[in-house]
Formats: C-alpha cells, sequence, structure tokens
C-alpha cells in the first residue's frame, strides 16, 4: 500500500509534510516526496493525516478486560483477595481467548501495534494474537512458593512448554518468561526463573518496586536488599529484563539497572489509580536506563487509550519535577514506541524508515484539536485522544480502520466477554460463597 501526501514522524520525531510512504509485504520499502513511478497497487489519501510509528504497550495483562470496572475503590489486599483472585481462578480457557481479543480490538483502535504482556494460558493468548494479527512478547506468570524442586511445579513446566511450542512459532510472537514480583515468590522460584530465562535465551518480565510497602517489607525479608538489589542476585538481570513499575528506586538502585541494561516499564495511570506513586523519570534519564510505557491491565487503568497514557505520564513528571520543560515530546513518543520495541527485541520496528517493519498508527489531524495546523508532534502528545487514530497496521497488515477491525469479529467477542463475566459473577454467588 503506498500512503500518498502524508504527514509522518521521522527517526527524529521531526514532522515532515507531503510525503509518498511505501508499504510492501510487511516492511516499509520507499519514504519520499515523489511518487515511486513503477508503482500500480492500492493508495491511501494521506490528506489531514499523520502516519506514526505504532504504539507498544510495554506493561499489559490483556485477558483483564473481563474484570474491568469489577471491584472498584477498594484497598489494594482486599481487591486482590476477595475480588481479582477469586475471579480470575473461574475463567476458563476461551474466556481468556475472548478477553484477550477484546483487550486486543481495543489497544489497536488506539493505535498500539505491540504488547508485553504477563498472564496465564500461552495456547489460547498465542491464538488471539495471531488470529488478529498483533505483536505480542507474551510470558506465563510464575507466581506463588514451591515445596522440592521448583523445576518440576506446574508454574515451571507451563512456562518452559510455553516457550518451547510457541517461541517464535509465528512471527508475531516471542515469548518472556515471568516472575510476578518479590513479594509473590520466593528466592528459590526467582532464581530458577532466571536459570530458565537464561537456558532459553529469552527474556525476563517481572513487577519491580511498584510501591514503597513493597521495598521496605524485601528489605526486612532479604537482609537490607531492595528488590533491585535482591533480584540482580538471584540472576533477574543477566537477561533482557523488561522491569514493570520501578516508583520506588533508591540511589543504588540506577546503576545496577544502567549496568545491565533494564528496561522500566513505566503506568502512570495505574500507579495513580492503586496511589502507588510517582515514578522518577528525570533520575531514570540522568542514568541514561531505557524508560518505555505501558497500560498494566484495565483493572488498574481502566482503559488502552495510549495518547491518554502519554499525556497523563507527560503531565505528571512536569508536575513530579517543579521543571515544564520535563519530559519533551520527542522523549515521549520514544517511550511510547521505539523503547517498547528495543526492549522487545524487535530492533526492526518502530522507526519509520525504508527497512523498518510497517508497524504503523495513522492519526486524524484535521480536527479542531489539531489546529492551528503547526507543532504538530506537540499536538500528538498534548491535545490528541485516542479516538483521532484512523487505522492500525502490524507487519504490514490492517487491523483496524475507521471502526473495522478485519481480523476480529467484534461482535461476537463482545457477545462471549459479556456472557463469561455472567457466568462468572453466578459463579461467585453460587451456593457456598
Ligand atoms: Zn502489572
Amino acid at each position: 500500500m503506498l500512503f500518498k501526501n502524508i504527514t509522518y514522524l521521522n527517526e527524529e520525531y521531526e514532522v515532515i509534510t507531503d510525503t509518498y510512504i511505501l508499504v510492501e509485504d510487511k516492511h516499509i520499502t520507499y519514504v519520499g516526496a515523489e511518487r515511486p513511478f513503477d508503482y500500480e497497487g492500492p493508495t491511501y489519501d494521506g490528506r489531514g493525516k499523520l502516519l506514526i510509528p505504532g504504539f507498544v504497550n510495554s506493561h499489559s495483562h490483556t485477558p483483564m478486560t473481563l474484570i474491568r470496572g469489577y471491584g472498584e475503590n477498594l484497598a489494594l489486599a482486599q481487591w486482590l483477595n476477595d475480588c481479582i483472585f477469586p475471579f480470575e481462578a473461574r475463567m476458563q480457557p476461551d474466556d481468556i481467548y475472548y478477553g484477550t481479543l477484546l483487550g486486543i480490538a481495543e489497544m489497536a483502535r488506539y493505535g498500539i501495534v505491540s504488547t508485553t504482556d504477563m498472564y496465564y494460558n500461552i495456547p489460547k493468548m498465542t491464538s488471539a494474537f495471531t488470529t488478529a494479527g498483533m505483536k505480542a512478547n507474551l510470558s506465563h506468570t510464575i507466581v506463588g512458593t514451591y515445596g522440592g524442586d521448583f523445576t518440576r511445579s506446574p508454574v515451571y513446566i507451563d512456562s518452559k512448554r510455553g516457550f518451547l511450542n510457541y517461541n517464535e512459532a509465528h512471527d508475531l510472537v516471542k515469548i518472556d518468561i515471568a516472575i510476578h514480583a518479590e513479594y509473590t515468590t520466593d528466592e528459590k522460584v526467582v532464581w530458577g526463573a532466571a536459570n530458565l530465562a537464561k537456558e532459553l535465551k529469552t527474556g525476563l518480565h517481572f513487577h519491580l518496586s511498584e510501591t514503597q510497602g513493597e521495598v521496605e517489607e524485601c528489605k526486612a525479608r532479604h537482609k537490607g536488599l531492595t528488590p533491585v538489589e535482591y533480584f540482580a542476585r538471584q540472576g533477574v538481570f543477566d537477561v533482557p529484563a523488561n522491569a514493570a513499575h520501578g516508583v520506588w528506586l533508591e540511589e543504588d538502585d540506577y546503576a545496577i539497572l544502567k549496568e545491565h541494561d533494564v528496561t522500566i516499564a513505566t503506568c502512570p495511570k495505574s500507579n495513580l489509580k492503586l496511589a502507588s506513586g510517582l515514578l522518577n523519570y528525570q533520575k531514570l534519564k540522568e542514568h541514561e536506563i531505557r524508560v518505555a510505557l505501558g497500560t498494566d491491565s484495565v483493572a488498574s487503568n481502566n482503559n488502552l487509550n495510549f495518547p491518554e497514557e502519554m499525556r497523563v505520564f507527560s503531565l505528571l513528571q512536569k508536575y513530579n519535577s517543579k521543571d515544564p520543560t520535563a519530559a519533551s515530546p520527542k522523549e515521549v513518543m520514544a517511550l511510547a514506541s521505539r523503547n517498547g520495541f528495543i526492549a522487545q527485541r524487535r530492533k526492526d520496528s518502530g522507526v519509520i524508515a525504508p527497512g523498518f517493519k510497517a508497524d504503523l498508527a495513522v492519526f486524524d489531524i484535521s480536527g479542531t484539536n489539531f489546529q492551528p495546523q503547526d507543532e504538530i508532534l506537540n499536538h500528538l502528545v498534548y491535545s490528541a485522544s485516542g479516538s483521532d487514530n484512523l487505522l492500525t497496521m502490524v507487519d504490514g497488515q490492517i487491523i483496524y480502520n475507521q471502526g473495522e477491525f478485519p481480523t476480529i469479529d467484534l461482535e461476537q467477542v463482545i457477545f462471549e466477554v459479556n456472557a463469561a463475566k455472567k457466568r462468572i459473577l453466578g459463579e461467585l454467588k453460587g451456593p457456598g460463597n
């Protein structure tokens, strides 16, 4: 497909107008001011539109779309123990499949092309992502403690089997290993999970220093070590590591994260909703630590509207640092796309230039919120709505186009998720509950 007369963001996030951009098969093959002379295929009228590298959601639990709005406004422990865990225990494989598809549809609608996800049931989730045509780094959550040989535990076996059966079995999906968090596992589990990732030569995804209480409890449990220091000793950072949150980092943590090239996946709206605290982005930037942007689950967000996430991140960082120059629009755009792709080990994506994968989103810039029509990057970060996204393309395939989802039967998905939620709520209210 040829995008003609379109405005786009180049590698430096400069706004370039009136350009021809050609996508052939999975790649961008041409970017230039002249129409490629021998091209005869379909064209897309780019007037009044902005082509950007598609967004990467760097921390998600996609099937939790099923739990959106359930058990709101409770303290964290009560919310988890009384609502989330009992609900999840009743989710069937098909519930995970349809919940994942609902999340994918919502992400595609807002310009997300890839997600780094931690949940359960790699087979069903892989099926949903490959059916819909969206990229994902999936991982089976390792949580809990296990007596005896951890390598014989169901979570270890599911994690390893998920990798062996599904990693790169399809172009779109990579399989990582997930450690839920320091406070939900023990040393044997963390060490075993880190070794499994090393053995499989894959990445690790985990929650890290999300709340102040977590850090204090970790120090009490592990002879004064912060979660970063403790994970470092267990070998967690010896493989490509994607750490969600990183809100409560301490002075010595930064050097460890930098040394091991760890990505911090910040989830500003989730941190606000659960009152966890604010990321110190300036400090991470000073230490040249890569930061990427994520939504966390919709149970603590409550949507997957990525431009909203960008804006909230940006405003919070200005407020937190008392510096209105903090988190420039170019930096925010890097967090929202390129940095997430690097963390996913997909360095062939996140840039609009020949040779890169065609993972793209098209924003409508003809509306009032993009006028006057200059400073378009500022408008994208400070003024855009997620609903301004018109088209989402992954590996050259259109997965969202002005209200249409060519790869997802959204009507069926909505029917199935509503039926699943009703069934599970019925079970929760049933005899014995
Ligand atoms: Zn999370």
